[in-house]
Protein backbone atom coordinates (compact mmCIF):
# COMPACT_ATOMS: atom_id res chain seq x y z
CA UNK A 1 0.00 0.00 0.00
CA UNK A 2 1.32 3.41 -1.27
CA UNK A 3 -0.44 7.39 -1.04
CA UNK A 4 1.02 10.69 -1.77
CA UNK A 5 -0.18 13.88 -0.05
CA UNK A 6 0.84 16.82 -1.77
CA UNK A 7 -0.26 20.69 -1.21
CA UNK A 8 0.31 23.74 -3.60
CA UNK A 9 0.71 26.66 -2.04
CA UNK A 10 -0.34 29.74 -4.26
CA UNK A 11 -1.33 32.85 -4.31
CA UNK A 12 -4.79 33.75 -4.16
CA UNK A 13 -7.13 34.62 -7.01
CA UNK A 14 -3.40 34.87 -9.65
CA UNK A 15 -2.68 31.72 -9.37
CA UNK A 16 -6.22 29.85 -8.32
CA UNK A 17 -6.38 28.12 -11.95
CA UNK A 18 -2.83 26.73 -11.75
CA UNK A 19 -2.99 25.74 -8.32
CA UNK A 20 -6.19 23.47 -9.40
CA UNK A 21 -4.77 21.98 -12.50
CA UNK A 22 -1.62 21.18 -10.70
CA UNK A 23 -3.69 18.85 -8.40
CA UNK A 24 -6.26 17.88 -10.68
CA UNK A 25 -3.69 16.47 -12.82
CA UNK A 26 -1.31 14.91 -10.49
CA UNK A 27 -4.82 12.94 -9.47
CA UNK A 28 -5.79 11.94 -13.29
CA UNK A 29 -1.88 11.32 -13.53
CA UNK A 30 -2.23 8.35 -10.51
CA UNK A 31 -5.75 7.32 -12.35
CA UNK A 32 -3.43 6.31 -15.40
CA UNK A 33 -1.44 3.73 -12.85
CA UNK A 34 -4.30 2.58 -11.46
CA UNK A 35 -4.77 4.42 -8.64
CA UNK A 36 -7.36 6.62 -7.22
CA UNK A 37 -7.43 9.95 -5.91
CA UNK A 38 -8.98 13.42 -4.85
CA UNK A 39 -7.95 17.08 -5.34
CA UNK A 40 -9.48 20.13 -3.44
CA UNK A 41 -8.86 23.43 -1.94
CA UNK A 42 -9.03 24.27 1.99
CA UNK A 43 -12.32 25.40 2.84
CA UNK A 44 -10.72 28.15 4.94
CA UNK A 45 -8.87 30.13 2.12
CA UNK A 46 -12.27 30.46 0.20
CA UNK A 47 -13.24 33.10 -0.23
CA UNK A 48 -9.63 34.37 -1.63
CA UNK A 49 -8.03 37.46 -2.03
CA UNK A 50 -5.54 38.95 -4.52
CA UNK A 51 -1.93 37.64 -3.48
CA UNK A 52 -2.97 36.39 0.15
CA UNK A 53 -0.97 33.04 0.06
CA UNK A 54 -3.74 29.81 -0.85
CA UNK A 55 -3.21 25.62 -0.96
CA UNK A 56 -4.58 22.88 -3.04
CA UNK A 57 -4.20 19.46 -1.89
CA UNK A 58 -3.80 16.20 -3.51
CA UNK A 59 -4.03 12.76 -1.84
CA UNK A 60 -3.73 9.76 -4.10
CA UNK A 61 -3.01 6.44 -3.30
CA UNK A 62 -3.29 2.51 -4.51
CA UNK A 63 -6.50 1.92 -3.11
CA UNK A 64 -10.26 3.44 -2.60
CA UNK A 65 -9.93 2.36 1.01
CA UNK A 66 -6.89 3.76 1.84
CA UNK A 67 -7.75 7.23 -0.05
CA UNK A 68 -11.24 7.52 2.44
CA UNK A 69 -9.09 6.82 5.17
CA UNK A 70 -6.43 10.12 4.49
CA UNK A 71 -9.72 11.60 3.09
CA UNK A 72 -11.32 11.28 6.17
CA UNK A 73 -9.56 14.93 7.64
CA UNK A 74 -10.62 18.72 7.59
CA UNK A 75 -7.24 19.05 5.68
CA UNK A 76 -3.99 17.14 5.58
CA UNK A 77 -1.77 17.58 8.27
CA UNK A 78 1.46 16.08 7.10
CA UNK A 79 2.27 16.01 3.36
CA UNK A 80 5.47 14.35 1.29
CA UNK A 81 5.12 17.16 -1.00
CA UNK A 82 4.50 20.89 -1.11
CA UNK A 83 4.44 22.84 -4.44
CA UNK A 84 5.59 26.12 -4.34
CA UNK A 85 4.63 27.87 -6.72
CA UNK A 86 5.90 31.49 -6.34
CA UNK A 87 9.10 31.92 -4.79
CA UNK A 88 8.60 34.76 -2.59
CA UNK A 89 6.21 32.01 -0.59
CA UNK A 90 9.31 30.99 0.77
CA UNK A 91 9.76 33.80 3.01
CA UNK A 92 6.09 32.30 4.88
CA UNK A 93 2.60 32.47 4.55
CA UNK A 94 -0.37 33.70 6.47
CA UNK A 95 -3.89 33.04 4.91
CA UNK A 96 -7.37 33.54 5.70
CA UNK A 97 -6.95 29.79 7.53
CA UNK A 98 -4.73 30.58 10.10
CA UNK A 99 -3.45 33.19 12.46
CA UNK A 100 0.20 33.94 12.18
CA UNK A 101 3.52 33.05 9.50
CA UNK A 102 3.72 29.31 8.81
CA UNK A 103 7.28 28.35 7.32
CA UNK A 104 6.58 27.11 3.83
CA UNK A 105 7.96 23.43 4.60
CA UNK A 106 5.76 23.23 7.97
CA UNK A 107 3.76 20.52 6.85
CA UNK A 108 6.45 18.36 5.31
CA UNK A 109 7.59 14.78 6.69
CA UNK A 110 10.86 13.80 7.59
CA UNK A 111 12.41 13.48 4.46
CA UNK A 112 9.82 14.69 2.14
CA UNK A 113 9.94 17.51 -1.18
CA UNK A 114 9.25 20.76 -1.30
CA UNK A 115 9.69 21.69 -5.15
CA UNK A 116 9.93 25.61 -5.90
CA UNK A 117 9.58 27.22 -9.39
CA UNK A 118 12.23 29.54 -9.31
CA UNK A 119 14.95 31.04 -11.08
CA UNK A 120 16.81 31.27 -7.38
CA UNK A 121 19.60 29.00 -6.16
CA UNK A 122 18.58 26.50 -3.51
CA UNK A 123 20.80 28.98 -0.99
CA UNK A 124 19.05 32.20 -1.97
CA UNK A 125 16.32 29.96 -1.48
CA UNK A 126 17.24 28.76 1.88
CA UNK A 127 17.62 32.25 3.13
CA UNK A 128 13.84 32.64 3.40
CA UNK A 129 12.80 28.79 3.65
CA UNK A 130 12.73 28.41 7.53
CA UNK A 131 14.86 26.26 9.67
CA UNK A 132 13.24 22.77 10.17
CA UNK A 133 13.56 20.54 13.05
CA UNK A 134 13.85 17.07 10.42
CA UNK A 135 15.84 17.00 6.98
CA UNK A 136 13.78 17.53 3.74
CA UNK A 137 14.97 17.67 -0.48
CA UNK A 138 14.18 21.39 -1.83
CA UNK A 139 14.00 20.82 -5.67
CA UNK A 140 14.11 24.21 -8.06
CA UNK A 141 11.97 23.41 -11.31
CA UNK A 142 13.56 26.72 -13.16
CA UNK A 143 11.04 29.19 -14.07
CA UNK A 144 9.25 32.65 -12.88
CA UNK A 145 6.30 32.71 -10.99
CA UNK A 146 3.20 31.98 -13.34
CA UNK A 147 0.99 35.06 -11.89
CA UNK A 148 -2.04 35.54 -13.98
CA UNK A 149 -5.47 35.74 -12.67
CA UNK A 150 -9.34 34.80 -11.87
CA UNK A 151 -10.25 35.39 -15.53
CA UNK A 152 -7.73 34.71 -17.61
CA UNK A 153 -5.05 31.80 -17.37
CA UNK A 154 -1.48 32.04 -18.06
CA UNK A 155 -0.88 28.89 -20.48
CA UNK A 156 3.32 29.25 -20.00
CA UNK A 157 3.12 25.47 -19.51
CA UNK A 158 3.77 25.72 -15.22
CA UNK A 159 1.69 23.18 -14.65
CA UNK A 160 2.59 20.29 -16.60
CA UNK A 161 6.25 21.44 -15.81
CA UNK A 162 4.87 20.88 -12.44
CA UNK A 163 3.33 17.56 -12.89
CA UNK A 164 7.00 16.47 -15.18
CA UNK A 165 9.18 17.12 -12.12
CA UNK A 166 6.82 16.00 -9.50
CA UNK A 167 7.44 12.49 -11.99
CA UNK A 168 11.34 12.87 -11.07
CA UNK A 169 10.33 13.32 -7.29
CA UNK A 170 7.86 10.37 -6.45
CA UNK A 171 7.92 7.77 -10.08
CA UNK A 172 6.66 5.27 -7.36
CA UNK A 173 3.48 7.15 -7.63
CA UNK A 174 3.70 9.14 -10.43
CA UNK A 175 5.64 7.48 -13.54
CA UNK A 176 6.28 9.78 -16.33
CA UNK A 177 4.65 7.97 -18.56
CA UNK A 178 1.52 8.15 -16.33
CA UNK A 179 1.90 11.79 -16.20
CA UNK A 180 2.42 11.98 -19.99
CA UNK A 181 -0.75 10.34 -20.48
CA UNK A 182 -2.76 12.23 -18.38
CA UNK A 183 -1.74 15.69 -19.89
CA UNK A 184 -2.14 14.67 -23.51
CA UNK A 185 -6.00 13.70 -22.59
CA UNK A 186 -6.83 16.86 -20.41
CA UNK A 187 -8.71 19.16 -21.65
CA UNK A 188 -6.25 21.53 -21.26
CA UNK A 189 -3.34 19.09 -22.53
CA UNK A 190 -1.18 18.93 -25.77
CA UNK A 191 1.52 17.29 -27.15
CA UNK A 192 3.59 20.56 -26.49
CA UNK A 193 2.60 20.66 -22.92
CA UNK A 194 3.65 16.46 -23.09
CA UNK A 195 7.11 18.02 -24.36
CA UNK A 196 7.34 20.62 -21.59
CA UNK A 197 6.82 17.94 -19.09
CA UNK A 198 9.30 15.72 -20.16
CA UNK A 199 12.11 18.42 -20.22
CA UNK A 200 10.79 19.77 -16.64
CA UNK A 201 11.08 15.98 -15.83
CA UNK A 202 15.33 16.33 -17.05
CA UNK A 203 15.65 19.84 -15.50
CA UNK A 204 14.30 20.03 -12.41
CA UNK A 205 17.08 19.45 -9.61
CA UNK A 206 17.06 18.63 -6.07
CA UNK A 207 19.45 18.61 -3.02
CA UNK A 208 19.39 17.61 0.97
CA UNK A 209 18.16 20.13 3.12
CA UNK A 210 19.73 19.84 6.63
CA UNK A 211 18.22 20.41 9.72
CA UNK A 212 20.84 23.70 10.15
CA UNK A 213 20.14 25.09 6.95
CA UNK A 214 17.49 27.59 6.62
CA UNK A 215 16.26 31.05 7.91
CA UNK A 216 16.84 31.39 11.79
CA UNK A 217 14.23 33.23 12.23
CA UNK A 218 11.24 32.86 14.59
CA UNK A 219 7.98 33.27 12.47
CA UNK A 220 5.58 35.83 14.34
CA UNK A 221 2.79 34.17 16.40
CA UNK A 222 0.14 35.09 19.07
CA UNK A 223 -1.16 34.31 21.87
CA UNK A 224 -5.22 33.23 20.77
CA UNK A 225 -7.77 34.79 23.25
CA UNK A 226 -9.42 32.88 25.53
CA UNK A 227 -13.30 31.78 25.11
CA UNK A 228 -13.75 33.52 27.92
CA UNK A 229 -12.06 36.70 26.72
CA UNK A 230 -14.29 37.39 23.57
CA UNK A 231 -16.85 39.72 22.83
CA UNK A 232 -20.76 38.72 22.92
CA UNK A 233 -22.08 38.31 19.36
CA UNK A 234 -19.72 38.43 16.21
CA UNK A 235 -18.37 41.41 16.98
CA UNK A 236 -14.81 42.24 16.80
CA UNK A 237 -13.12 45.56 17.43
CA UNK A 238 -11.52 48.14 15.58
CA UNK A 239 -8.44 49.75 15.14
CA UNK A 240 -8.14 52.51 17.46
CA UNK A 241 -6.52 55.98 16.45
CA UNK A 242 -2.62 56.01 15.32
CA UNK A 243 -0.28 57.62 17.54
CA UNK A 244 2.33 60.52 17.42
CA UNK A 245 6.11 59.81 16.53
CA UNK A 246 8.81 61.90 17.86
CA UNK A 247 6.45 64.50 20.57
CA UNK A 248 3.53 64.33 17.80
CA UNK A 249 6.40 65.60 14.96
CA UNK A 250 4.99 62.26 12.81
CA UNK A 251 2.39 60.11 13.18
CA UNK A 252 1.94 56.48 13.02
CA UNK A 253 -1.32 54.61 12.06
CA UNK A 254 -2.53 52.04 14.10
CA UNK A 255 -2.16 48.53 12.50
CA UNK A 256 -3.45 45.07 13.31
CA UNK A 257 -1.03 42.83 15.09
CA UNK A 258 -2.66 40.12 14.32
CA UNK A 259 -3.09 40.30 10.44
CA UNK A 260 0.53 41.77 9.23
CA UNK A 261 0.04 40.48 5.17
CA UNK A 262 3.23 40.97 4.10
CA UNK A 263 3.31 37.26 3.10
CA UNK A 264 0.81 38.69 0.16
CA UNK A 265 3.49 40.41 -1.92
CA UNK A 266 5.44 39.52 -4.93
CA UNK A 267 6.70 43.17 -4.96
CA UNK A 268 7.42 46.06 -2.24
CA UNK A 269 8.14 49.88 -3.07
CA UNK A 270 11.53 51.53 -2.34
CA UNK A 271 10.93 55.14 -1.59
CA UNK A 272 13.57 57.89 -2.64
CA UNK A 273 12.91 60.01 0.70
CA UNK A 274 15.69 63.07 -1.75
CA UNK A 275 13.08 63.42 -4.01
CA UNK A 276 9.79 63.24 -2.30
CA UNK A 277 7.60 66.30 -2.44
CA UNK A 278 5.62 65.57 0.35
CA UNK A 279 2.21 65.57 -1.74
CA UNK A 280 1.06 63.00 0.12
CA UNK A 281 -0.96 60.96 -2.15
CA UNK A 282 1.15 57.69 -1.38
CA UNK A 283 -0.27 58.20 1.97
CA UNK A 284 -3.89 58.93 0.87
CA UNK A 285 -3.72 56.26 -1.52
CA UNK A 286 -2.63 53.52 0.31
CA UNK A 287 -5.44 50.50 0.35
CA UNK A 288 -3.49 49.61 4.03
CA UNK A 289 -2.65 52.36 5.73
CA UNK A 290 0.88 51.00 5.39
CA UNK A 291 2.57 55.11 5.69
CA UNK A 292 4.02 56.49 8.61
CA UNK A 293 4.59 59.73 8.63
CA UNK A 294 7.62 60.69 10.04
CA UNK A 295 8.96 63.92 11.51
CA UNK A 296 10.04 65.82 8.40
CA UNK A 297 6.45 65.13 6.90
CA UNK A 298 8.01 62.39 4.25
CA UNK A 299 6.09 59.25 3.99
CA UNK A 300 7.53 55.46 5.27
CA UNK A 301 6.01 52.59 4.01
CA UNK A 302 5.16 49.89 6.32
CA UNK A 303 6.50 46.53 5.48
CA UNK A 304 5.17 44.07 8.00
CA UNK A 305 1.58 45.58 6.60
CA UNK A 306 2.33 46.36 2.70
CA UNK A 307 0.72 44.06 0.47
CA UNK A 308 2.69 45.27 -2.54
CA UNK A 309 -0.63 46.30 -4.64
CA UNK A 310 1.43 48.96 -6.17
CA UNK A 311 -0.70 51.77 -5.72
CA UNK A 312 1.46 54.17 -4.28
CA UNK A 313 4.48 54.04 -7.30
CA UNK A 314 1.04 54.51 -9.47
CA UNK A 315 -0.39 57.80 -8.25
CA UNK A 316 3.77 59.13 -6.85
CA UNK A 317 4.08 62.21 -8.91
CA UNK A 318 7.85 62.17 -9.04
CA UNK A 319 9.59 59.96 -11.70
CA UNK A 320 11.36 57.18 -9.81
CA UNK A 321 9.97 58.30 -6.41
CA UNK A 322 8.34 54.97 -5.59
CA UNK A 323 9.81 52.19 -7.13
CA UNK A 324 7.71 48.41 -6.96
CA UNK A 325 10.90 45.72 -6.58
CA UNK A 326 10.87 42.03 -6.26
CA UNK A 327 10.23 41.18 -3.09
CA UNK A 328 12.61 38.38 -3.49
CA UNK A 329 15.14 41.26 -3.22
CA UNK A 330 15.08 41.75 0.30
CA UNK A 331 15.83 39.94 3.54
CA UNK A 332 13.75 41.81 6.25
CA UNK A 333 10.75 44.42 6.92
CA UNK A 334 12.63 47.22 8.65
CA UNK A 335 12.21 50.81 7.65
CA UNK A 336 13.53 52.15 4.97
CA UNK A 337 13.26 55.56 6.32
CA UNK A 338 15.10 54.75 9.52
CA UNK A 339 17.99 53.36 7.24
CA UNK A 340 17.74 56.88 5.49
CA UNK A 341 18.17 59.24 8.38
CA UNK A 342 20.83 57.18 9.53
CA UNK A 343 23.32 57.34 6.32
CA UNK A 344 21.70 59.25 3.26
CA UNK A 345 24.40 58.06 0.95
CA UNK A 346 24.70 54.44 2.30
CA UNK A 347 20.84 54.19 1.59
CA UNK A 348 20.84 55.88 -1.74
CA UNK A 349 23.37 53.29 -2.77
CA UNK A 350 21.37 50.35 -1.44
CA UNK A 351 17.81 51.97 -3.66
CA UNK A 352 19.70 51.84 -6.54
CA UNK A 353 20.93 48.64 -6.08
CA UNK A 354 17.43 47.25 -5.30
CA UNK A 355 16.01 49.14 -8.06
CA UNK A 356 18.38 47.54 -11.08
CA UNK A 357 18.60 44.30 -9.28
CA UNK A 358 18.38 42.13 -12.63
CA UNK A 359 19.03 38.56 -10.76
CA UNK A 360 15.48 38.93 -9.35
CA UNK A 361 13.43 40.03 -12.48
CA UNK A 362 10.85 42.71 -12.73
CA UNK A 363 7.43 40.94 -11.44
CA UNK A 364 3.77 41.85 -10.69
CA UNK A 365 0.70 40.19 -9.04
CA UNK A 366 -0.59 39.68 -12.62
CA UNK A 367 -1.26 40.95 -15.46
CA UNK A 368 -1.25 44.96 -15.50
CA UNK A 369 -2.58 45.94 -19.13
CA UNK A 370 -4.25 44.38 -22.20
CA UNK A 371 -1.30 42.80 -24.14
CA UNK A 372 0.79 42.17 -21.46
CA UNK A 373 0.62 38.82 -21.63
CA UNK A 374 0.96 38.61 -25.35
CA UNK A 375 4.23 40.65 -24.68
CA UNK A 376 5.92 37.99 -22.74
CA UNK A 377 5.35 34.94 -24.78
CA UNK A 378 6.52 37.07 -27.85
CA UNK A 379 9.80 37.33 -25.67
CA UNK A 380 10.37 33.67 -26.99
CA UNK A 381 11.02 32.96 -22.98
CA UNK A 382 7.73 30.77 -22.90
CA UNK A 383 9.60 27.86 -20.40
CA UNK A 384 10.75 30.83 -17.99
CA UNK A 385 7.37 32.26 -18.47
CA UNK A 386 7.99 35.37 -20.27
CA UNK A 387 10.11 38.40 -20.45
CA UNK A 388 10.98 40.47 -17.53
CA UNK A 389 8.80 43.08 -18.01
CA UNK A 390 8.40 46.27 -16.46
CA UNK A 391 6.21 46.34 -13.25
CA UNK A 392 3.58 48.93 -12.77
CA UNK A 393 1.82 50.53 -16.01
CA UNK A 394 3.30 51.26 -18.60
CA UNK A 395 3.41 54.73 -19.62
CA UNK A 396 2.84 55.97 -16.15
CA UNK A 397 6.39 54.41 -14.87
CA UNK A 398 7.98 51.95 -16.46
CA UNK A 399 9.46 54.22 -19.40
CA UNK A 400 10.81 56.61 -16.83
CA UNK A 401 12.79 53.78 -15.30
CA UNK A 402 14.16 52.45 -18.87
CA UNK A 403 12.51 49.02 -17.93
CA UNK A 404 10.38 49.10 -21.30
CA UNK A 405 7.93 46.17 -21.90
CA UNK A 406 9.47 44.15 -24.56
CA UNK A 407 7.18 44.19 -27.62
CA UNK A 408 7.71 41.79 -30.47
CA UNK A 409 4.13 42.82 -32.41
CA UNK A 410 3.86 39.97 -35.27
CA UNK A 411 5.04 37.51 -33.43
CA UNK A 412 2.82 37.28 -30.70
CA UNK A 413 -0.27 36.88 -32.30
CA UNK A 414 1.46 33.06 -33.65
CA UNK A 415 2.34 31.92 -29.85
CA UNK A 416 -1.13 32.93 -28.33
CA UNK A 417 -2.75 30.72 -30.96
CA UNK A 418 -0.94 27.88 -29.97
CA UNK A 419 1.90 27.21 -32.77
CA UNK A 420 5.02 28.52 -30.98
CA UNK A 421 7.71 26.04 -30.77
CA UNK A 422 8.32 23.46 -27.84
CA UNK A 423 9.49 25.47 -24.71
CA UNK A 424 13.02 25.46 -24.54
CA UNK A 425 13.41 23.85 -27.78
S1 LIG B 1 2.34 48.83 -2.38
FE1 LIG B 1 2.17 50.96 -1.63
S2 LIG B 1 -0.02 51.42 -1.73
FE2 LIG B 1 0.16 49.18 -1.85
S3 LIG B 1 -0.02 48.44 0.27
FE3 LIG B 1 2.18 48.74 -0.13
S4 LIG B 1 2.63 50.81 0.58
FE4 LIG B 1 0.40 50.66 0.36
S1 LIG C 1 3.42 60.19 -3.57
FE1 LIG C 1 5.63 60.33 -3.91
S2 LIG C 1 6.11 62.53 -3.80
FE2 LIG C 1 4.06 62.23 -2.90
S3 LIG C 1 4.47 62.01 -0.69
FE3 LIG C 1 4.43 59.92 -1.57
S4 LIG C 1 6.57 59.49 -2.05
FE4 LIG C 1 6.42 61.70 -1.74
Amino acid sequence: MAHLIAEVVYRGIFQKNLAARITRGIVLSARKAGRWGIAFGRYGDSPQRNGVPAKDFAIVADTKEELEQHMARYQPKELHVTICVDDTLCKGVESWAWYGLQPINRLLLPNGHLLVTSTQSADELLKDAHKKNTPYSLWILPGKASLAGLWVYKEDHTEVRVLGALAKIAPQILSLQAVAEAIREADWGSDLKVESARKAYERVEGRPVKITEGNPETPYSFEMPKWWEMREGVTIPSLPIGKPIEGGKGYRPERSAVFKKFSTRTMRPVIDFDTCVKCTLCWLQCPDSCFDVTPEGLYDANMESCCGCGICEAVCPVGNCITMVNEAAFDDNASQWDMWRKDKDAYKAWLGGKITDKVHVARSHGFRYRGQYEEELASGELELGGAALASGIPGENADQKGLKPNVHGDKSSSIVTGVAEAPGG
